[in-house]
């Protein structure tokens, strides 16, 4: 830890209207890592938390450092960590199953045929975990800093 710095980390949420019923178990867990097993590393805390991946990203503060964002990846619910809309454009709802490639991700309508291509997100890697497993993976890259109009 860098004494002269006011915070070693700070950990925050991406969603909006966050559940917090969704982080308890994942913070005790970082927390558990960190002050009990001494274990710095914030990517072991992630692998077993799916519930809150499908709920919100995890952004990850560290003085003098890049920020880093935590992202839930399932090839069918969130391809390459993409949201994708529940209704396709033919009004069809959760009717797109996913075609795997290893860096393309088609999801495909059921109904009318319309497909939406999604590819992996530029600077991310994926956590240690089962690819392609029914848990999904979390990856780790940049959180890009909203620049301010001047
Ligand atoms: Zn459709």
């Amino acid at each position: 830890m860098n004494h002269r710095a006011c915070f070693s980390w700070i950990l925050t949420f991406t969603q909006r209207n966050l559940q917090t019923s969704t982080t308890h178990k994942f913070l005790l867990d970082v927390h558990m890592n960190r002050y009990i097993h001494l274990k710095q590393n914030f990517d072991i805390a992630f692998p077993e938390h799916q519930i809150l991946g499908a709920h919100s990203n995890v952004v990850v503060f560290r003085p003098q450092s890049v920020m880093t964002q935590y992202m839930w990846t399932h090839p069918g619910l969130r391809p390459f960590g993409h949201h994708i809309p529940i209704q396709c454009v033919c009004g069809a709802l959760r009717s797109q199953s996913p075609k795997i490639a290893p860096t393309l991700i088609t999801m495909k309508c059921s109904w009318c045929e319309h497909s939406v291509e999604y590819t992996p997100m530029e600077g991310f890697v994926a956590l240690k975990g089962k690819p392609g497993s029914s848990a999904g993976t979390w990856v780790r890259g940049p959180f890009p800093v909203p620049t301010l109009p001047l």
